[in-house]
């Protein structure tokens, strides 16, 4: 009786041992993963670690070498692209210059041979999703490089697939565009509730936009967690350097600073800068230094001090009125850097 027995909530996407080699290159080497139905799910990792392989083998444009694929508990892992419940976005979108935006967005359905009237309806409503409502009868060149982002957006929207993929789908637009439309897909993909595999190398637009994280290095998943957990519990020191800041303090050094041996990291806002005579207050964590470079960022300034101990820390502070000025002519100064116990973390290091 148990035979054949269906998971009631299976996963979104289920990977299982997938390894896909180039010749002598591995590429992805060994991934087990299950995504949740409506979750936000960033690939984060270097140039090369494999984040886009991942995402073509789940969309079916690369055959794994080994391993399974499934969605939303059926193995996929034989079928042909089109044949799979999943669209891909991706960063060179590509739009139809052509034709109109509403023609774009219509395309896929045209393709499917949907009925015009149910085609003009859904590619309306794509179009409000992604907040274009009223810019159908425009061609592609006489909208703004976002704009054509949301198009390609709507376009695979208005296919209602379980999973949307997107391989960088921001990298071609500018810093402040970015950040915006960060926001913006992050809202979308909660009102729509697919669930979105987002590929970056971007740790800042991962960590703004995100459910979970898999932290890529390798071909292999080096942390999986939650924005938070990864930012506050780095499991590696890779993991720490590339979420972030990495303010390892090891070996002799954490001895002397913390009377502790083992990797450690302190992030840049938990630490507070006082003047080098002030006294250590009991409870907290302290240590001595000489200011190598002050960096002002408008709203913050960073700080960089070379320990007496040895190695360096980073201190971020917020830029709040009048206190500006001091903090950039710290350079060459004796300091003190104070931080609560709690916030020196101990690394895992890699499994
Ligand atoms: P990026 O952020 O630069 O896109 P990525 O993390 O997405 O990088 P992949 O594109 O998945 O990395 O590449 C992983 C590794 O596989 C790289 O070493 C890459 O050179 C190699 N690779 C990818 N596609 C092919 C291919 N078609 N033929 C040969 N090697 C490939």
């Amino acid at each position: 009786a148990q035979a054949q027995t269906v998971a009631t909530e299976a996963a979104a996407v289920s990977l299982r041992g997938l390894r896909k080699t180039f010749g002598e290159v591995t590429a992805v080497d060994g991934i087990d993963l299950d995504l949740t139905e409506g979750e936000f799910f960033s690939m984060l990792g270097p140039s090369g670690s494999g984040k886009t392989t991942v995402l073509r083998m789940i969309a079916g444009f690369e055959t794994p070498t080994a391993g399974r694929i499934l969605l939303g508990g059926a193995d996929v892992t034989d079928q042909a692209p089109y044949a799979r419940d999943v669209n891909t976005v991706f960063q060179d979108y590509a739009l139809f210059p052509h034709m109109s935006v509403l023609q774009n967005v219509e395309y896929g359905l045209r393709v499917k041979g949907v009925d015009r009237r149910n085609r003009r309806t859904r590619a309306v409503e794509a179009l409000e999703t992604v907040r274009l409502e009223g810019y159908g009868d425009r061609r592609p060149n006489q909208l703004s490089g976002g704009q054509q982002q949301r198009v390609a957006l709507a376009r695979a929207l208005v296919n209602r697939p379980k999973v949307l993929l997107l391989d960088e789908p921001l990298g071609a637009l500018d810093l402040k565009l970015r950040r915006e439309m960060q926001i913006e897909l992050k809202a979308m993909q909660r009102d729509v509730g697919i669930t979105f595999v987002f590929v970056t190398h971007d740790q800042e637009e991962a960590l703004t936009m995100s459910d979970r994280i898999a932290v890529f290095n390798g071909g292999r998943i080096e942390q999986l967690a939650t924005p938070v957990e990864l930012y506050e519990h780095p499991a590696s020191a890779f993991v720490a350097g590339f979420v972030g800041t990495s303010n390892l303090l090891e070996g002799d050094v954490a001895t002397a600073i913390l009377g502790m041996d083992g990797l450690f990291t302190v992030r840049p806002e938990k630490i507070r800068l006082q003047s080098r005579d002030a006294a250590a207050e009991p409870g907290t964590c302290t240590a001595t230094g000489v200011v190598r470079e002050v960096v002002y960022l408008g709203s913050a300034t960073q700080t960089v001090v070379d320990l007496d101990a040895g190695g360096s820390l980073i201190v971020l502070q917020q830029n709040r009125q009048g206190s500006v000025q001091d903090k950039l002519e710290l350079r060459g100064t004796g300091v003190r850097l104070t931080w609560d116990r709690e916030h020196t973390v101990a690394i895992g290091g890699p499994q």
